[in-house]
């Protein structure tokens, strides 16, 4: 008697059997394809489990094996190279299969809700129908006609086949011998179109050649190209290429870099559909991106972090914009990085990915130093702008009017009246980052998290920016009763405040989270402010990415002194990233930028080197000092958590995980603590690590597997509960 054998949503690391649904025969069973959707019980629930095989046996006695209770597909609805990436996804990151299913399938599916039906039915090969050769169904030549029809062109309105007298009977006949396959389709196949893109400079032409060049399958590219070298550009046409290819070409951006001045431009481009995937849209509008996508109807696929697993009906191209963007790696649950799972996904379909960016991460520069990546550089400025002058403003001993000296508040001035526009960067929202009484010191904590709490003014309330607690803003100190309690530190709305009253004629824009809560908000600023006039804006790490605002011409970092001390091994790496990235918004269009740095250190090194070297010096120099520690990505990080209401209790947890763990570990693989978490409670839970360290990804990979093992095999009392990072973004 054969065995389905699932991947369930469970935080189980293991796959569960069934037997077949009564009244399915054991025939019937063999037949079903790996990746369809069941019903199945699961304690006192009914829940949608995923099929990886169906099994001759089983490790657990088949008289206590539950029968499945329906089969929810007759065939998959992700081809063997989705399930492929899936299954490697899981392993590699040490997650349980099932949720992994869970991360690809829109909620619908999810929910074990059928295929929703609608609009225009269309045709296409199965897997094996792909596979068919040309000289197959020599009896019946119209249904060869309709099969080498379908294998020029993927997706085939029905009423196409009408046109070339191919009936439904010939298709259906096709269907029940499972080569074809139909699904309705949202919207009409439009004839693609593509509009005038500009005449590409010498360095563009050469990157986009090296890249179209490279010999067919899979390769791996870096565009390495300084902010406003034209990489977007690069993109547009390798695109183009895949589209004439008639495949799908899929781009990552960054969860805040999809913002509507990128898809505009991709839009403009092409006459096509373009599917677009982000955390914003609703449930339904969701399935349908994801089907118009998985049916061939969405030629383009555009999308944030999760859409990497997007299934694809003719994949031909993937694109990841901002490669070392820190948002491409999912911070908790299923903990992947959705970049080196589009590698990975490329790798399986055999097609190329280009990895773009000003400010590669180190891991990607380290491929191609490795030669795992090719690597094309753009090292001019497409327009006619220059690169910005960077300056360093000393305001050791100055007077500052929130945040700003007065060398700062002239050169805003002189750019104002002649008539340009200034980007002002500060990196914390809310007004101030700590009240305090001025008669005993007290100071406004959160109650659940070691932090303290930011005093939000417009709103009159304090905030935790840790777990999003909130409360009234206090009149008296509710230690002492004193009423003069003080704003210390600065934050976005301070300057804002000040700003106003300073400049009290020229429009003023803060762009933060706060701000900018609203649907749209966004796209009607960047309108705004694309008009040209002058202005100041003033914004977190928000305005960084992705936006093109040609008027500015001086941007300036209100606090440079808090990116310079971080405790991160990856902390110079993205105080790098960061700068060059808010440099870079400077002068875009013809007016030349310069840059303002605003510190107390003017002679420390990793300001000096920002001032004298490019980043990718700079990322070289560090790369070094890399490999000199052992750190990611000369070796290999990994990072087990525990989060538990009883502090102790997380550190006995991890420390006899360690001891279990130690005389097994592969040679060269490290442990290190357990140690507290730098903030180590959060939430009202007390966090603790484990890290660790290994040579090589094999003995990580060895380790890790060692690691989870024991962790499973551990009573987690009181409340705990763990998790595994690999390759962590932070180790705190
Ligand atoms: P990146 O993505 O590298 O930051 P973009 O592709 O956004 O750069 O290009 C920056 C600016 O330069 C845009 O305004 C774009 O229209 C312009 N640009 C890009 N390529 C060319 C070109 N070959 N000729 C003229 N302008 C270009
Ligand atoms: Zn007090
Ligand atoms: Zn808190």
């Amino acid at each position: 008697m054969s065995v389905l054998r699932l991947a369930i949503p469970s935080p189980l690391r293991r796959h569960f059997d069934y037997l077949a649904p009564i009244g399915v025969s054991n025939a019937e069973l063999v037949g079903l394809q790996p990746g369809i959707r069941l019903r199945v019980p699961f304690g006192r629930r009914e829940v949608t489990g995923y099929l990886l095989a169906v099994c001759e046996d089983s490790d657990i006695p088949l008289s206590s094996l539950k029968h499945a209770v329906e089969i929810l597909d007759e065939a998959p609805l992700i081809d063997p190279q989705l399930l492929h990436l899936c299954r490697w996804a899981a392993d590699y990151y040490h997650h349980p299969h099932g949720e992994v299913f869970g991360t690809l399938f829109p909620k619908r599916l999810r929910e074990g809700k059928p295929q929703q039906p609608h609009g225009i039915l269309v045709w296409q090969l199965t897997t094996l129908g792909k596979g068919l050769p040309e000289t197959a169904l020599p009896r019946s030549p119209r249904q060869a006609q309709a099969i080498s029809l379908l294998m020029q062109k993927p997706v085939i309105e029905n009423t196409e086949f009408r046109d070339n007298s191919i009936s439904a009977t010939v298709l259906r006949s096709l269907q029940d011998k499972k080569l074809v396959e139909s699904h309705m389709m949202s919207e009409r196949l439009q004839p693609i179109r593509v509009n005038e893109g500009l005449t590409l400079n010498s360095e563009q032409y050469a990157a986009l050649n090296a890249v179209s060049g490279t010999k067919q399958g899979f390769s791996c590219h870096l565009l390495e190209g300084v902010t406003g070298s034209g990489k977007t550009e690069i993109y547009l046409r390798l695109i183009e290429n895949c589209l004439q290819q008639g495949r799908q070409a899929l781009i990552l951006v960054p969860e805040i870099g999809l913002t509507p001045q990128t898809l505009a431009r991709f839009q403009q481009r092409f006459e096509a559909n373009i599917a677009v995937l982000h955390s914003g849209l609703s449930d339904a509008n969701r399935y349908q991106a994801w089907e118009a996508a998985r049916t061939g109807n969405a030629h383009i696929i555009v999308g944030t972090r999760s859409a990497v697993f997007t299934p694809l009906a003719s994949p031909g191209l993937i694109i990841v914009d901002e490669e070392h963007d820190g948002s491409y790696k999912q911070q908790d649950g299923f903990r992947y990085s959705a970049r080196d799972v589009a590698v990975k996904r490329a790798q399986i379909h055999s097609i190329p990915i280009l990895l773009g960016s000003a400010t590669p991460s180190l891991e990607s520069i380290q491929n191609v130093v490795a030669g795992r990546y090719q690597h094309q550089q753009l090292t001019q400025r497409a327009s006619s702008g220059g690169m910005p002058d960077i300056k360093v403003l000393d305001v050791r001993r100055q007077e500052l009017h929130a945040g700003l000296s007065k060398g700062l508040l002239e050169a805003i001035q002189e750019k104002l009246q002649l008539g340009q526009q200034t980007l002002l960067f500060l990196n914390r929202r809310g007004y101030a980052p700590t009240l305090q009484c001025h008669d005993c010191g007290w100071i406004a904590e959160c109650r659940a998290c070691d932090a303290r709490l930011t005093i939000h003014r417009r709103r009159g309330r304090l905030r935790c920016h840790h777990c999003g607690d909130s409360s009234m803003l206090p009149r008296q100190c509710p230690q002492c009763n004193s009423e003069r309690l003080m704003a210390a530190g600065l934050g976005t709305e301070q300057t804002e405040d000040f700003l106003r009253t300073h400049f009290k004629q020229w429009p003023i824009y803060r762009v933060d989270s706060d701000s900018m809560q609203s649907k749209g908000s966004m796209q009607a600023l960047a309108e705004d402010i694309n008009k040209g006039e002058p202005c100041i804006l003033l914004g977190t790490q928000m305005l960084t990415k992705g936006h093109h605002f040609p008027g500015v011409s001086l941007v300036a970092v209100i606090d440079a002194d808090a990116l310079l001390f971080s405790t991160d091994f990856r902390g110079e790496e993205r105080m790098a990233q960061l700068l060059t990235q808010v440099a870079g918004r400077a002068g875009r269009a013809d007016i030349p930028g310069s840059v303002l740095l605003q510190t107390h250190y003017p002679d420390h090194p990793a300001l000096l080197a920002m001032l004298s070297t490019s980043y990718a010096e700079q990322a070289r120099v560090l790369l070094k000092q890399r490999q000199e520690s052992g750190m990611p990505p000369a070796g290999q990080l990994v990072v087990l958590r525990t989060d538990c209401p009883n502090a102790e209790y997380g550190e006995q947890f991890l420390q006899t995980l360690r001891e279990r763990s130690t005389p097994f570990l592969p040679s060269g693989a490290k442990l290190i603590g357990p140690l507290p978490s730098p903030m180590q409670r959060r939430a009202g839970k007390y966090r603790c690590q484990l890290l660790l360290t290994a040579p090589t990804r094999g003995a990580a990979q060895t380790a890790a597997s060692v690691l989870v093992a024991n962790a499973e095999a551990l009573p987690a009392k009181q409340g705990l509960k763990w998790s595994i990072d690999i390759d962590p973004q932070n180790v705190f």
